[in-house]
């Protein structure tokens, strides 16, 4: 196995020495077959993800398939800028000449990803990637099986394993992955796993993005128009089963307003699932039965306040609230990651804030109110990766906003532009003409040259 890998890895090397890689019109056709393949083969790709999480259409194109059409579509249509050297000034002190930034592309990278969207997070890095030159490997998650035999299939037939290729497996193969020496390495999945990953790409010192996880708070203000952050809560939440990483984690809610917004998000539920989410064509499953398990378990059957059911032949927990729940409650200590949404209530913004700031940075936060100090009360005060003000995950679908996480919720970025500058290492060039030259520079030093010295650079 170990020398599979090294043999493609080799081949990866080989091409991007030869500068195949580089010109943009060839990083276009990449791009274009890609689009092109995942077309054809958009069958294939909904029958693995309802396999594996009994994902129906609707749900992978509008949450798969379209975001990897866009961001390519984006790319072709703006890579010439993008990739073009930028010139910028050169200040007196390089008199005369010129200066660039030129992006060029890191190499041979290799993007390991994760099971709950394992489409578009296998697919959208790749094509960051290859956007900036790069060539690929990629390991999806061993848990979407079905789906990562299905790009495993797509991409190991239609592309060279020189330009990209798909590698399967678990921990053992990601292990042995690791070890290789790639020039960038991005990765989706677990703090726990990513510090796993950190330490490799240490030995090697090589570039990484992690794109991590965490408990994603969403607080909802006294003044937020209930029904709407209802609405948009509910879709968010239960979206994928609770199985995103910017899901809302918790939500903190304003005391005077919680038992109204619990009747609106029943209302919500019951107006898009029915009363039985078990048999709604729009509800997806638990990825297997070690995560329902997990979930299970943390279900508190003294606080379900809506849901609470479950069926582990069918790996089904239907959606959930918990009410009242508080930080030291179990289901406060970890990633929820499925159908479960306590209710953590407060009387201050403040008191809500300094809990939040207290854990781990999350990757999102969502906030309902419509009083613009507020807004920007927590926008100033509170860190994490990104989000959105009276919505929630809506952020990931801009592809003109960077999407990461910051600290334990991860590092760097991608998506659009962002995507082609993390996976580009931009190098510095001064051009200079040769009819000058500042005497000054040069020893011996004397007080004449420092005067003129400090005259140019203030
Ligand atoms: P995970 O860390 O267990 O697995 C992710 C990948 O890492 C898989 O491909 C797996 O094979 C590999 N892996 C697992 N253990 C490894 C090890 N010891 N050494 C090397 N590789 C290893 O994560 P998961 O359970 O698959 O995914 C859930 C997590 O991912 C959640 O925390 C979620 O928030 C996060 N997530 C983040 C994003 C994001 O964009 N930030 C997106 C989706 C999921």
């Amino acid at each position: 196995m170990k020398n599979n890998f090294k043999a493609i890895l080799s081949k990866q090397a080989e091409l991007f020495q030869s500068n195949q890689t580089k010109p943009v019109k060839f990083r276009i056709e990449q791009l274009k077959k890609l689009k092109a393949l995942i077309k054809k083969n958009e069958s294939l790709l909904y029958d693995a993800l309802y396999k594996d999480l009994k994902k129906k259409s609707f749900e992978a194109y509008e949450t798969e398939l379209s975001i990897i059409y866009s961001e390519i579509k984006l790319t072709i249509r703006k890579l010439h800028g993008w990739a073009k050297p930028k010139r910028v000034g050169s200040g007196l002190i390089n008199f005369p000449g010129k200066s660039f930034i030129i992006p060029e592309p890191f190499g041979n990278v290799l993007i390991i990803s994760t099971w709950n969207y394992p489409v578009q997070l296998s697919l959208l890095p790749a094509v960051s990637a290859l956007a900036a030159g790069n060539t690929v490997i990629i390991k999806p998650s061993e848990a979407a099986i079905n789906t990562s035999r299905a790009l495993a299939l797509l991409i190991n037939k239609n592309f060279d394993a020189s330009i990209m290729h798909v590698i399967e497996g678990g921990i053992e193969e990601a292990s042995t992955l690791l070890k290789l020496p790639f020039n960038f390495i991005f990765f989706t999945g677990s703090p726990k796993t990513g510090k796993i990953v950190m330490h490799a790409a240490a030995d090697n010192l090589t570039p990484i993005i992690l794109e991590l996880g965490g408990k994603s708070p969403t607080i909802v203000e006294a003044d937020a128009n209930l029904k709407m952050a209802a609405k948009r809560i509910v879709w968010g939440k239960f979206l994928n089963a609770g199985q995103s990483c910017i899901a809302p984690d918790y939500l903190l809610v304003h005391s005077s307003i919680k038992e109204k917004l619990i009747k609106e998000i029943k209302d919500q539920l019951d107006s898009i699932h029915g009363y039985n989410p078990m048999e709604s064509e729009a509800f997806i499953r638990i990825i297997n039965a070690h995560h329902f398990e997990r979930l299970d378990n943390l279900i508190d059957s003294n606080k379900v306040r809506i849901g609470g059911r479950t069926c582990q032949n069918e790996l089904y927990i239907s959606p959930t609230v918990l009410d009242p729940i508080n930080f030291d409650d179990e289901i406060m200590q970890e990633e929820i990651f499925g159908p479960i949404l306590p209710i953590i209530t407060y009387d201050t913004l403040d008191w809500a804030i300094e809990k939040i700031k207290e854990r781990p940075k999350p990757l999102a936060l969502y906030l309902f109110s419509n009083t613009k100090s507020i807004q920007q009360k927590v926008m100033q005060e509170i860190s994490f990766g990104g989000g959105a003000i009276n919505d929630v995950i809506m952020h990931f679908a801009n592809s003109r906003l960077p999407f990461g996480g910051v600290e334990q919720s991860g590092m760097g970025t991608y998506h659009g532009k962002y995507g082609f500058k993390s996976f580009s290492h931009y190098k510095s060039i001064v051009k200079k003409q040769n009819w000058f030259e500042p005497w000054f520079k040069y020893p011996p030093y004397t007080s004449g040259k420092l005067g003129i010295i400090k005259k140019i650079l203030g």
